[in-house]
């Protein structure tokens, strides 16, 4: 027989092994590399994206053929006009630009010890002791009574100082050590160190007060802003290339902006074609995707149904959605070489085998998925061959082993066709997750293929 009857999943590294597309891999990583040391919140990738967008020629004028329309700073919808009418459905790309953090609670600061304290509350999945005795980082948004808005980033240059979440000694460990790690480490003392010298004026909090003075001084808000405020505590640090090799790439928020850099670059790498491209940015994801800018909102239908309006009135939103092909770009969970046994390794994927199929997500008894058809991943599969794209087939761990979600379901729901596929992130959710140079460059290939098909 010509074709061997097995199936064996290609490496990235043996398919683009040639000198020329090492170096374009290299290239890309280090722009990857400077993406996430700019980019550590929502709105931070959003803003990047925007501006970005503009450098192609993007606007929000809608009557132009690219169009960007960023929502709250939060979501953006980026849409290139193709040649069919828009019945025909779009080639859509969606990801989300929120990552685990922890966020300032409304009546952070405070004084204990002669250490000034703010106190956090935790966004998304985290594993709290990865975040103590670490350096920190200050990221956000402060909105003013008088209407003004001041952007907050503390932490990141050499210069600057960074914050920090104690951690207790282990001399005095030994009841922490006896708990479970859920028991040992609790939320309410997830706080960041602020500050230790006390300020002249005042008798008590003379510490807190001091961080107060300072705060007004450097951004001009007393403590009632912090009640009108989006600041998040963050990982301080660039991102790195990690290893001898530099084979991989280590950054805090690899999930999801792994699959936010590679859309990116692929819709704004691909020419115009049959169908009108979409990049979809979505935020919340990590939280269930509720809320005005998260999956679960109006922000699409409201979006395209305004593209629609000026591109072609007479189309229909139910047939543009309905007859589209969509990728849930979201990261995947490859086997970790340290805990092979909580994968099923029939059904596990590898790092540097390139982005993963999930035929579904959820959780147990497939609760809470969306599964896309046999039909969608044939002619999937059929497109990545044509480019000799890896890519690889897999389920997300054991199947009692947890689960997740990803918004693939939240757009499944208008009946277009939807899978997710993106690639593998090792140390998902820490603050140093490590993802392959050679699957962001083989998923930048596949996205790219997905958008010209
Ligand atoms: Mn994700
Ligand atoms: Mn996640």
């Amino acid at each position: 027989m010509d074709e061997a009857l097995d199936h064996k999943g290609r490496n990235c590294w043996d398919r683009y092994g040639s000198e020329t597309e090492m170096q374009a891999m290299d290239g890309l990583a280090g722009e990857y590399v400077d993406f996430l040391t700019r980019c550590k919140t929502e709105r931070e990738t959003v803003q990047w994206v925007l501006e970005q967008s503009r450098a192609f020629g993007f606007s929000e004028d809608i009557q132009q053929g690219a169009v960007v329309l960023p929502f709250r700073g939060k979501a953006v919808l980026l849409a290139r006009r193709g040649e069919n009418p828009l019945a025909e459905g779009l080639r859509l790309i969606t990801a989300h630009v929120d990552t685990p953090h922890l966020d300032l609670k409304q009546h952070p600061l405070h004084e204990e010890c002669q250490v000034g304290l703010m106190k956090t509350h935790y966004y998304g999945g985290l594993k709290k002791y990865q975040w103590l005795a670490r350096p920190l980082a200050l990221h956000g948004t402060v909105a003013l009574a008088d209407g003004s808005v001041v952007s907050v980033c503390l932490g990141e240059d050499d210069e600057e100082p960074v914050l920090t979440v104690l951690d207790l000694l282990p001399h005095l460990s030994r009841k922490q050590r006896e708990e479970t790690v859920e028991k040992a480490f609790v939320a309410e003392k997830l706080n960041v160190a602020v500050g230790h010298v006390p300020s002249l004026g005042g008798k008590e909090s003379r510490v807190r007060q001091n961080v107060l003075e300072l705060l007004h001084a450097r951004y001009g808000f007393r403590e009632e802003d912090l009640f009108s405020a989006e600041l998040q505590i963050v990982p301080a640090g660039k991102a790195r290339f990690v290893g001898l090799d530099r084979g991989l790439v280590g950054g805090y928020g690899q999930d999801d902006r792994l699959c936010v850099f590679a859309a990116f670059k692929a819709f704004m790498g691909a020419p115009a074609s049959a169908h009108t491209q979409v990049l979809l940015l979505w935020d919340k994801e990590e939280i269930g995707s509720d809320g005005a800018t998260g999956a679960k909102s109006r922000f699409m239908e409201y979006a395209l149904t305004d593209i629609m309006e000026v591109w072609e009135p007479a189309a229909r939103l139910r047939h543009v959605l309905g007859r589209s092909k969509a990728v849930s770009a979201d990261v995947h969970a490859p086997m970790d070489p340290d805990y092979q046994d909580v994968h099923d390794k029939y059904n596990a994927s590898l790092l540097g085998f390139g982005p993963v199929f999930s035929k579904f997500t959820g959780h147990g008894g497939k609760y809470g998925a969306s599964e896309a058809d046999a039909e969608y991943v044939a002619w999937f599969r059929a497109l990545l061959a044509r480019d000799a794209i890896p890519w690889q087939m897999a389920e997300m761990g054991k199947v009692d082993e947890g689960g997740g979600g990803t918004v693939a379901k939240e757009l499944a729901v208008y009946g277009m066709e939807i899978i997710d596929f993106g690639p593998g992130v090792l140390s998902m959710h820490s603050p140093f997750e490590v993802s392959s140079k050679a699957d962001l460059y083989a998923t930048v290939q596949a996205y790219t293929a997905f958008y010209l098909s």
